[in-house]
């Protein structure tokens, strides 16, 4: 069965199709066969038997009722002549016919032996028959006719007659019986054929569909493997390789999804712009291994200090990075922008060029605010941007965090908080 499971779909469909069409063509086949058959026994029971055995009866009971009869009643002078002459002219007549038509069907040898012998005594007695008639017809006086003789020519052919007869109801019983067996052994065959037939039907069907279901399965399993890749694809094109953190393109789509959500919640929504201090020095001392490692570590202050599911921390692009947070207020975001600049200093990463101090530090720009339609999508981006910036002219190594996010504001505002 192997070839059945290398076939495609369509292919097992139309094979087992193919197998069911020739199967029930062959059951027919054999059928009609058969019915042929039954029909040719039928024929043969009929016409080779059941007739010659009705057609024998009714000479039997014409030398009764019509010769015998007739030529009874005349020696009895009980019938007129004309009467007497139409009878027995008649019934030879129609004895004449009816022997006729039985000699001319389907004879055996064995048959035709016996027959014979029968066809010279209906021929002798029909002759006796016909001197009676030839007498009436003369108008001989028949009241002399021996009722004894006229009784032992009918008795004699009926004696033959009924030896045919006999014969014939033999040959049908045999006929009746072969006709029984043909029938049985057609019942068997079909039988056997038919349950053959389905048997393998029933075989191919279970391997088809087992083989489909193999199909399915492998297709399913291709299915699970390619979602799994592709997951792993759209991760990788959402992630930063150096640092593990989100990129760029995936800032870009949970910054208009999350903050449309805060729009319509009506909530607090926190954004932070982060950037090393002096890393271009820091790069140049050190080289840019360290540099990256710095990178790494940057980050993994950042995962470690925003742990909440709605924390969302990228590497916008070089050394910069963002914090989005949701559902956070001023004082727990600026509180949360202390512990990140605090751990940042705290991992002690030696940076001799730095005009802050001995270790890597970074600068922070906050906006925090309750988002409504007002909100302009960019402002966030922009006011952060802008507190960054004096987060770096104050002097370094601290945040800056405003909840002003009028799109008027200039950079140097006063409410900006430093820290
Ligand atoms: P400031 O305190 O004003 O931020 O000074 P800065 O030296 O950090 O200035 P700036 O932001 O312009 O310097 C960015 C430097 O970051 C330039 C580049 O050497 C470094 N940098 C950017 N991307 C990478 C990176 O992927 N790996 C490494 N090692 N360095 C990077
Ligand atoms: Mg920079
Ligand atoms: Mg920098």
């Amino acid at each position: 069965m192997q070839f059945l499971e290398a076939l495609k779909l369509r292919s097992k469909l139309l094979f087992l199709f193919l197998l069911i069409t020739l199967g029930l063509i062959s059951v027919g086949i054999m059928g009609t066969i058969y019915v042929n058959a039954m029909k040719k026994n039928i024929d043969s029971l009929y016409f080779g038997s059941l007739v010659p055995v009705t057609e024998l009866n009714e000479i039997l009971q014409k030398y009764h009722n019509g010769l015998a009869d007739t030529v009874y009643k005349a020696s009895r002078n009980e019938m007129s002549s004309s009467e007497i002459i139409f009878n027995l002219e008649d019934a030879l007549h129609d004895i004449d016919k009816k022997w006729k038509s039985y000699m001319s069907h389907f004879k055996t040898d064995e048959e035709m032996e016996y027959i014979e012998y029968t066809n010279i005594e209906i021929k002798a007695t029909n002759r006796y028959f016909r001197q009676i008639l030839y007498a009436a017809k003369n108008g001989k006086d028949l009241s002399q006719i021996s009722i004894n003789t006229l009784e032992k020519k009918v008795e004699y052919i009926h004696r033959v007659l009924q030896k045919l007869i006999n014969y014939e109801v033999g040959v049908a019983s045999f006929e009746r019986k072969k006709f029984l067996h043909t029938y049985k052994s057609m019942l068997l065959q079909i039988g056997t054929v038919l349950s053959a037939v389905i048997l393998i039907v029933l075989a191919i069907l279970f391997y088809v569909f087992k083989s489909i279901q193999k199909d399915q399965t492998q297709l399913e399993l291709a299915a699970k493997k390619l979602k799994i890749a592709n997951k792993k694809l759209e991760n990788a094109s959402y992630t930063d390789s150096l640092t593990g953190l989100h990129n760029r393109r995936y800032f870009n789509f949970i910054y208009e999804r999350e903050l449309k959500r805060a729009k319509r919640n009506k909530t607090y929504i926190t954004f932070m712009m982060l950037d090393i201090d002096y890393f271009k020095q820091y790069n140049d001392t050190y080289g840019h291994v360290e540099g990256d490692f710095a990178l790494k570590s940057v980050a993994k202050v950042l995962k470690d200090t925003l742990k909440r599911p709605s924390d969302y921390v990228f590497r916008l692009g070089g050394e910069e990075f963002g914090v989005l947070m949701s559902e956070t207020d001023e004082s727990n975001s600026a509180k949360l922008a202390r512990e990140i600049c605090d751990a940042v200093r705290g991992r002690e990463l030696k940076h001799e060029k730095s005009k802050v101090g001995e270790f890597v530090t970074i600068s922070i720009g906050v906006v925090c605010c309750v988002a409504d339609d007002a909100l302009n999508d960019e402002i966030l981006i922009s006011r952060a941007d802008e507190m960054l910036y004096e987060a770096k002219e104050s002097g370094r190594d601290r945040y800056i965090i405003t909840s002003n996010v009028s799109e008027a504001t200039t950079k140097h505002n006063d409410e900006a908080k430093i820290a």
